[in-house]
């Protein structure tokens, strides 16, 4: 018999021709063949029924592999559609795909789920595992598929399988048991290789995501191979939905959003606005240290500016337009970036080799017009406010101007506590989509690889991602996830090699010739808002001292004794520190209950005895009473522990 020869992790072994990826797994160990769940052939996805007919490198993917589960949990999709329609006959199928975290199925039913129906489901999920049914593949001709599709009256599917037919191919469908579904796959082999299934969300969606057409019920899941691992799962996300900035930080007035304004456009409250101050405070101070040179520009342009910049055929769906381009005489645009505001400053004299490196910041309000699906509390934004840098320099000053802004940002996100949580990607152009970009691919592969240089010259460790540069150039990021686990861009890097030639910027060089200099742009602590969001899911609403918006409250056990404890409060005001007094005539453990529950570092309890003896009975957020100290000892420690910014 003919004889296929697989490398598995490295090993090279040998296998009847035709084998399958499941028998392959089979062949290898039971254990193996248990926990797999898809295959990939030469870095190709495929399904464990894909015979292996050809040399070739193998990997079996288990549910540790995030193509893996995505597989585990797309047959899970499967499974909880078959349940519906055993339970509800009439049910009409869109689509069921497995997302990041779980998967999900948009269904047309009769009427609304309920939360009753869901225990419901679950349990025809159950038998159906236990029924431990084989799934099958096959393909159909796109006629036969639509005419099948039809008879069992899902127009869904028919729309699905008629936007394919062009293509001339066949329809791949999958079955088990009674039920089948129109599917790509990759599957599990049958539906007994689920454990745990939980239905986790029932809301409504439209078809196509588009308002105008059908709602329809979408039921959200999750599923893993042993139950505990489900428990783990969902004790996680209750734990997650505590610190989620969107509600802690509503109810904690960090921030509001108002329909009027507009999606993506919050409103900061007195206690989100301090933090911000305070970390952009931080941040300047800090930039200037570092040889920063500070500007304040205009928040908006004629579309003049942005045609020079690139943004206006690069970026414009992006930008807020005022006015219409086709019949006004002058359109002006907010926005999105500060690089060619900034340019101006460059351009505003002549240039010499030394006056570079030139390093500009600002504190810059950006505006972008985002999706508004997109927007999420204080992540996802239309307007946000980011300490925005750029710097020229030589070129031979750019590995050391780019590592300067590396350690900046390294040394901000350490000091606020993020650090740890961050990882660095190094995006790339999209080479099979260049009209999106300016420059060559001579010069985009040039400056790339002088960035790779640099970055394994740091040695961080980082991934790559094509398709993920700004259109002028290729870029750092630094990426961090929200405590839902989705990933944003919290920092960028760039390394730009277009922009100064488009605006005319240059310097005169040690040998009298006229040079463009590089651009890095740069940002230092991202956008203020997504950085307030991320502390306040991090530390779930107790920020470190230094950044919180009220750092001490002072509780007098008597109304007889508020002006002592608003005298005590002036003092600590003075020497610098954010204290409010609690002037209600409640009971002392409810305002001690209230203050803890509002994250207050420290609460000051003030009495007929503490007033007497020039001390303050002490209560931190974290250990609980401290006992009685003198108040001039208690203001020294709290001074230090903000000079210091300690993380407590
Ligand atoms: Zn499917
Ligand atoms: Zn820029």
């Amino acid at each position: 018999m003919e004889q296929v020869k697989v490398t598995l992790k490295g090993d090279v072994r040998e296998f009847a021709a035709g084998m399958s990826v499941a028998d392959i797994a089979k062949e290898i160990g039971a254990g193996l063949y248990k926990a797999a769940c898809a295959g990939k052939i030469d870095g190709k996805m495929v399904d464990l029924r894909t015979p292996v007919t050809a040399d070739c490198t193998l990997e079996i993917l288990t549910f540790q592999d995030p193509d893996g589960k995505h597989a585990y949990w797309h047959t899970a999709a499967h499974v909880m559609a078959q349940a519906v329609k055993r339970l509800y006959p009439n049910a009409k199928l869109a689509i069921g795909p497995a997302i990041d975290n779980g998967f999900y199925y948009d269904i047309d039913l009769e009427r609304p789920l309920t939360p009753d129906d869901l225990p419901k489901i679950e349990a025809e999920i159950k038998k159906i595992i236990k029924e431990n049914l084989p799934l099958e593949r096959f393909e159909l001709p796109s006629d036969q598929a639509k005419t099948n599709m039809q008879e069992d009256g899902q127009d869904y599917k028919v729309e699905l399988i008629e936007e394919h037919s062009g293509k001339g191919e066949a329809i791949s469908f999958y079955r088990q048991g009674e039920f089948t579904d129109l599917c790509a796959g990759p599957h599990l082999m049958s539906t007994g290789c689920l454990k745990a299934v939980k239905i986790t969300n029932a809301t409504a969606a439209y078809w196509r995501g588009d308002a105008n057409k059908k709602q329809l019920q979408r039921l959200y899941g999750i599923a893993f191979p042993k139950a505990s691992e489900l428990e783990e799962y969902l004790q996680k996300v209750e734990e997650a939905k505590k610190r989620d900035h969107n509600l802690l930080g509503r109810q904690l007035g960090y921030f509001t959003t108002v329909d009027y304004i507009g999606q993506g456009l919050p409103v900061l409250m007195p206690n989100g606005a301090r933090v911000v101050q305070t970390l952009s405070r931080f941040v300047e101070d800090e930039e200037e240290k570092r040889g920063y040179l500070l500007t304040k520009t205009p928040f908006m342009a004629k579309s003049d500016l942005y045609k020079i910049s690139g943004h206006w055929d690069h970026y414009r769906e992006s930008m807020f337009v005022l006015g219409d381009p086709e019949s006004d005489k002058e359109v002006f645009a907010l926005r999105p970036m500060t690089c060619p505001f900034q340019f101006q400053v460059y351009l505003n004299k002549k240039r010499s080799y030394r006056d570079l490196p030139m390093r500009l910041n600002e504190t810059s309000t950006l505006f972008r017009n985002e999706a508004s699906g997109e927007m999420h509390g204080l992540i996802r934004v239309r307007q946000f406010t980011i300490s925005e840098g750029h710097i020229a320099c030589l070129p031979e000053q750019l590995e050391q101007e780019f590592i300067g802004c590396v350690e900046l940002t390294n040394y901000l996100l350490d000091t606020v506590g993020l650090k740890e949580d961050i990882t660095y990607r190094f995006s790339k152009w999209d080479e099979n989509n260049k009209e999106k970009y300016i420059g060559s691919p001579e010069e985009w592969e040039t400056v790339q690889d002088r960035m790779r240089e640099i970055l394994n010259d740091m040695k961080i460790e980082y991934t790559e991602a094509d398709g993920e540069a700004a259109f002028y150039g290729p870029k750092l990021d630094i990426q961090m996830k929200n405590v839902h686990g989705k990933e944003d861009t919290l920092v960028t890097v760039q390394i730009d090699f277009q922009l100064a030639e488009r605006f005319g910027m240059t310097y005169v060089d040690a040998d009298g010739q006229t040079k463009y200099p590089y651009v890095i742009h740069r940002t230092s602590l991202g956008c203020y808002e997504r950085t307030l969001a991320l502390l306040i899911e991090k530390y779930a609403g107790a920020l470190p001292m230094w950044l919180m918006p009220e750092q001490v409250r002072i509780l007098p056990l008597s109304d007889r004794l508020i002006p002592d404890a608003k005298g005590i409060e002036a003092k600590l005001q003075q020497a610098g520190l954010r204290v409010t007094t609690d002037t209600r005539s409640e009971k002392i453990g409810y305002k001690i209950r209230e203050a803890q529950l509002e994250k207050i570092p420290y609460m000051l309890v003030v009495g007929d005895k503490e007033l007497e003896q020039g001390t303050v009975a002490v209560r931190s957020r974290k250990d609980g009473d401290l006992g009685t100290m003198p108040l001039d000892e208690f203001l020294s420690k709290a001074l230090h522990q903000v000079a210091t910014k300690s993380k407590e």
